[in-house]
């Protein structure tokens, strides 16, 4: 059985991050997961990112549990899993971060601070948070579905940044300091293009990490952007890959059919279908949601400004046209069999599958694309035994057309 031997080090240096939140008389700020993390480490918070608590919970399989509690408080079974559960979570006091990591559970906010960059929900979730600690809040909203990012845009959002600085101040008691945002920046910029090469790995037959793995590995790029711990991990890790493509080790031995997945992750079926996929020697080489968390923008030179860039320009904060571009490119660079799209029922914004995009795509690259319907956490949107038939009939289908076998 195929096992990245990093994985060992990637549980420590996870396990420490979690303990180290707040020790210390550390302050402690919230973040999105695309949200300005690199400005706030700055300030010396120890940054706690409430949609990670999201995954875990629907990794763990509490989520579907932990949902209607949030219910209680009129928050709609229809409405974005990672909020639901997580304020399920909170109300019920059941956390994986106890049964898990030994801790007491979630740590408490001293400044809460999100980017609707990915969505609107972000903002009522974190602001169900701000009242309950009665914690600041502040947030940053860039233009929406943009085909590109211009320069006023850029500088729109740079003065949204820097009007959260002094409540950063307020909350951390230190001075912002441009050379601390440059140095966490240049962290973040190094780990991003080591996670980036990464990925690229992939792009070998056999691949030597998919989606699955990606969706694991990729804990330190979110949780630990702004680090060295960051930086040290993905050199590890890309040394093992690339050693791994010398050595033709991959994944999936003998890999038949490469498949890219558009959407979130199934985060309580990953296991279930990693090894589905295995089984019908296919490797997932590639996806939007691992590639969410590359910003090649970043540059301590002119920190405010790549950072506004960077985190505007995201996929998910994209037109169709710019997003169909970047999926033909990754399409092309993986060199994709087929396509995947994820309609999670809960998440409208990491999900592309709603309005004709797989056909027009399909028309446009040639390439087969199935949807599967379901959720990040709620398995009751999952029909386990329906998805396996879907699946492995498209795999039949790309086996017999593959190009790359
Ligand atoms: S992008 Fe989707 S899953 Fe993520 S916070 Fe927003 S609604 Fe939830």
């Amino acid at each position: 059985m195929y096992q990245i031997k990093a994985t060992n080090d990637l549980r420590r240096i996870v396990t420490e991050y979690f303990h180290s939140i707040g020790q210390d008389g550390r302050k402690v700020a919230w973040c999105t997961s695309v949200g300005p993390a690199e400005l706030l480490r700055s300030f010396g918070f120890d940054v706690y990112f409430p949609e990670n608590h999201g995954a875990l919970l629907g990794a763990t399989r509490a989520a579907t549990d932990l949902i209607p509690e949030a219910g209680k408080l009129g928050y709609s079974n229809h409405i974005c899993s990672y909020t639901t559960s997580d304020i399920g979570s909170y109300l019920s006091g059941r956390s994986p971060l106890q049964s898990h990591y030994g801790l007491k559970g979630i740590p408490k906010p001293d400044l809460i601070v999100y980017n609707t960059n990915q969505c609107r929900e972000v903002e009522d979730w974190f602001g169900f948070y701000a009242r309950e600690f009665d914690c600041p809040i502040v947030g940053i909203h860039p233009p929406r579905h943009l085909q590109d990012v211009s320069q006023e845009i850029v500088e729109l959002v740079v003065r949204q940044h820097q009007a959260i600085l002094p409540a950063c101040e307020q909350a951390s008691g230190k001075k912002f300091d441009i050379d601390a945002f440059r140095q966490t920046l240049c962290f973040s910029a190094e780990a991003t293009r080591l996670w980036q090469q990464v990925l690229l790995t992939a792009r070998n037959s056999p691949a030597p990490i998919t989606f699955f793995d990606g969706t694991i590995h990729m804990g330190p790029i979110v949780l630990m952007r702004g680090t060295s711990t960051a930086v040290r991990y993905y050199q590890q890790l890309l040394s093992e890959l690339e050693e791994n493509v010398r050595n033709r080790v991959g994944v999936v031995c003998d890999e038949r059919v490469r498949i890219f997945w558009d959407g979130m992750p199934i985060w309580g079926k990953n296991r279930m279908l990693s090894d589905l996929f295995i089984q019908n020697k296919t490797a997932v080489v590639a996806s939007t949601y691992c590639s969410s968390w590359v910003f090649d923008a970043f540059d301590e030179r002119d920190p405010f400004a790549s950072s506004a860039l960077a985190y505007t320009k995201i996929f998910i904060n994209r037109s169709e046209e710019a997003k169909m571009k970047m999926l033909m490119n990754w399409l092309e660079e993986y060199r994709c069999d087929g396509i995947i799209f994820h309609d999670a029922k809960t998440c409208f914004n990491n999900t592309n599958a709603k309005f004709g995009l797989p056909q027009r795509l399909r028309d446009l690259s040639g390439l087969p694309s199935m949807i599967i319907e379901g959720d990040l956490c709620d398995l009751r949107f999952f029909s386990e035994g329906q998805s396996i038939t879907k699946i492995e009939t498209f795999i039949e289908q790309l086996d017999r057309s593959s190009q790359y076998v």
